[in-house]
């Protein structure tokens, strides 16, 4: 593992605290990832990317879910990584301050549950509510193994991976890249 001190103000507490690791990890059936992290001494301030060394291409991992082992099944999520569970009809794209995770199926649910409940409290009906909760409770039976449902990650830098030997894994055409979003700003003219 390499890290460095840079010599750069944090962008939080502005002290020149700054630590830039880079780690590497040799995941099975998957191969090499570099994981960078940058994290400040002096206050709370972290951010992590992973990077794959020998995926480039645009791919869809696809996994039907239907045992709580499932729920253990690694999960690399990068910045510009979308999720999917078409059967529950949930998309989480990636946004500007998206971060990357390696995580597992169980926590990839746990993620779109916060979301969700944020945004039940957030909602202007009661009848919104009512579906938000209907949803969670889904995604709870999911996560016990007693819903199975498909699992979709789509990356167009290939960044992303689900990894295991039930994963279905294909390359994105060219259109269903144009519709991916990369959690990029993009500047209009
Ligand atoms: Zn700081």
């Amino acid at each position: 593992m390499a890290v460095t001190i840079l010599d750069t103000p944090c962008p939080v507490c502005g002290e020149k605290k700054l630590e830039y690791r880079v780690e590497r990890l040799d995941i099975p059936h998957f191969g090499e990832t570099l994981q960078t992290t940058l994290m400040c001494q002096g206050c709370d301030y972290k951010t992590t990317d992973t990077l794959i060394v020998s995926q480039k291409e645009p791919t869809r991992y696809e996994i039907f879910v239907d045992s709580e082992d499932d729920m253990m099944v690694r999960v690399i999520r990068s910045t510009s990584g979308t999720i999917k569970f078409p059967d529950l009809g949930i998309t989480v794209e990636p946004t500007p301050l998206s971060e990357s995770f390696i995580s597992n199926v169980e926590g990839v649910l746990n993620r779109v549950k916060d979301v969700l409940m944020q945004a039940i409290d957030g909602a202007d009906t009661e009848s919104q509510k009512l579906l938000g909760k209907r949803l969670a409770e889904t995604i709870e039976l999911v996560r016990n193994g007693k819903q199975p449902t498909t699992f979709i990650l789509d990356d167009p830098f290939g960044n992303s991976a689900i990894v295991s030997e039930k994963v279905k894994k294909r390359l994105l055409t060219e259109e269903e890249v144009r519709e991916l979003k990369i959690g990029m700003f993009v500047l209009e003219k």
